[in-house]
């Protein structure tokens, strides 16, 4: 059997791609039931229907929108075996605009360049550079057209299945909920373990194909990523000391706590990750507020600030560690500047205060305290009330935030202090390892210096690859006994509880690249993919990789 040549790949995964922007998917939400479904009718058209060794929509299990994956299997001659992975969800269409109608329709985007232009910088010179060579859209880029090279991969090996010549085996998933939390790579977790039981597969990995783009102004590189960069969301709860505006020095501003310690964390590239001479972004914060819920001449006595720090190898028990040392830092430097305002301000500088102190603590160490002073049973039942009270509407962010403050009241403790604790959700980082699938991605970039490919470690941009893979010593309690909305796998959940199957992800543990289309503006109004590299180039390396990969088990077999 043949392999396509470019032309054909090109036509194929241009109209997959076209079909699979047209459906809305935003996520979470129907459309991703809608666009799962055409992603299987891809794979069984025009003659395919009966090719696939397994193929079918896989429930998310628990899914409040009812959504599933697209997945089929593949059974080659050998139980070695390749996952193509890709994700069907979009995020929103707003960003477009007066142009909103037509985001989910390249066609019409293509007559409307110029105000796409006027809306999207850099988008002028990229349609000089590569004139006539951009498809536009949500989705374009991220990530339907990478989930159509899949199809037309998998469709291609389908053909050689039905011929008996394929070697490797190959499972392909297409997952929604990427954007948002996750759930149909999740799931996907459990559906890998079950297929590798039930065919007895040796995994050699998995290629993500999520997009790719310029890391600098004027980059011509097209990037292979052999891990990716993780994220861990720390967030600090602000316990100040309430009292009227005109007596202040008698409370704790916890705003001014809050201040200070964003002011020693936000940007601060010392908390950096560097890795092999690779450099996370330096954290910012998502969000900080008080508690107040109205106007009052109180000082605010409690706030609260969630950080967003990515991680190449930091882990979560290292980064709480650090955290606590800058949370005592800024405590102590706020006290002392109390003690010195008051010195100044009051007439009689020997009645001001000579002292004043806080605490921190992790919120295991505040439970800890808590069940000392309660006993077990009772701090059980004392959250199991604020769940059951949880008001309506709060985000994972929200419950997390509404457990630790009960913890902290039902301690009967007083502020000032800093309860530090994680909120989700929580993103595994993953190396590059010694196996087969990397060593082909660097063998791909030298063997086709024409097309400047370059490997990369950490890929950039949190994507679903992530939950496939955990470190095999990563200590993962640290992180789940202080996420206060975290439940147990094997306990009942309730609803709003937070999950991860770090069990079994550590047990299927696939080395992954991600290898994907190339385009810009991602989650943005000029979102554009690379038409001639993405729906031609691509999958011709994407058959090239597994090609590769047989070849190379194959020799492993004859030894
Ligand atoms: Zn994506």
């Amino acid at each position: 059997m043949q392999t396509p040549a470019f032309n054909d790949w090109y036509a194929q995964v241009k109209a997959y791609t076209t079909r699979l922007v047209n459906i809305r998917s935003v996520s979470p939400g129907q459309g991703e039931i809608e666009v799962a479904r055409e992603t299987l009718s891809m794979l069984r058209e025009d003659g395919l229907e009966h090719a696939y060794t397994a193929i079918g929509l896989d429930p998310v299990v628990g899914d409040a929108s009812g959504r599933q994956n697209a997945c089929a299997f593949l059974r080659g001659n050998r139980p070695d075996t390749i996952v193509l992975l890709g994700h069907i969800d979009t995020v929103d269409t707003k960003d477009f605009g007066a142009l909103e109608p037509f985001a989910l329709d390249p066609a019409a985007l293509a007559t409307h360049q110029q105000a796409l232009a006027d809306m999207a910088p850099g988008l002028a010179e990229d349609i000089t550079e590569h004139s006539g060579d951009w498809m536009f859209g949500r989705g374009s880029v991220d990530m339907k057209s990478g989930v159509a090279a899949n199809v037309a991969v998998m469709r291609h090996m389908a053909r050689l299945a039905h011929h008996g010549q394929l070697s490797l085996s190959v499972v392909f998933i297409a997952t929604p909920d990427e954007e948002n939390e996750s759930a149909g790579v999740l799931q996907a977790v459990q559906y890998l373990l079950r297929l590798r039981q039930e065919y007895g597969l040796s995994y050699l990995g998995a290629i993500n194909t999520d997009y790719t783009t310029a890391l600098y102004p004027g980059d011509t590189h097209r990037y292979i990523y052999t891990g990716s960069v993780g994220k861990l969301l720390p967030t600090f709860l602000l316990i100040g000391h309430a009292s009227h505006v005109g007596e202040p020095f008698d409370g704790v501003d916890a705003n001014l706590l809050a201040a200070e310690l964003i002011r020693d964390l936000s940007m601060n590239d010392d908390l950096c990750d560097v890795v092999r001479g690779q450099r996370t972004p330096p954290p910012v914060t998502l969000k900080a507020s008080d508690l107040k819920t109205s106007y009052d001449v109180q000082l605010p006595f409690a706030a609260y600030f969630y950080l967003n720090v990515l991680t190449f190898s930091t882990t979560p028990a290292q980064l709480l560690e650090r955290l606590r040392g800058y949370a005592q830092s800024a405590l102590d430097r706020v006290l002392q500047r109390l003690i010195e305002v008051e010195r100044r301000w009051t007439s009689n500088p020997r009645l001001s205060r000579q002292s004043r102190s806080g605490i921190v603590l992790t919120y295991t160490e505040l439970y800890a305290q808590v069940e000392q002073q309660m006993g077990h049973e009772r701090v059980q039942a004392e959250i199991k009330a604020v769940w059951n009270t949880m008001p309506g509407g709060l985000d994972s962010r929200g419950r997390c935030l509404h457990l630790a403050r009960h913890l902290w009241t039902a301690s009967g403790k007083k502020g000032p202090a800093i309860i530090l604790y994680y909120s989700p959700p929580f993103i595994p980082h993953i190396a590059e390892m010694p196996c087969l699938l990397h060593t082909i991605a660097h063998t791909i970039a030298e063997v086709h210096p024409e097309l400047q490919l370059e490997v990369h470690e950490y890929f950039p941009f949190i994507s679903d690859m992530s939950y496939l893979r955990l470190d095999p010593g990563f200590e993962t309690s640290a992180l789940t006994t202080n996420i206060p909305s975290w439940q147990e796998q094997a306990t009942a959940p309730h609803a709003g509880t937070y999950q991860l199957p770090l069990a079994a992800i550590q047990k299927l543990g696939l080395p992954v690249i991600n290898f994907g289309p190339y385009g810009k503006g991602a989650h943005q109004t000029g979102e554009r993919v690379l038409m001639s590299y993405s729906f031609g180039t691509l999958p011709q390396l994407l058959c090239e990789v597994i090609e590769r990969l047989a070849q190379e088990t194959e020799a492993k077999v004859k030894l």
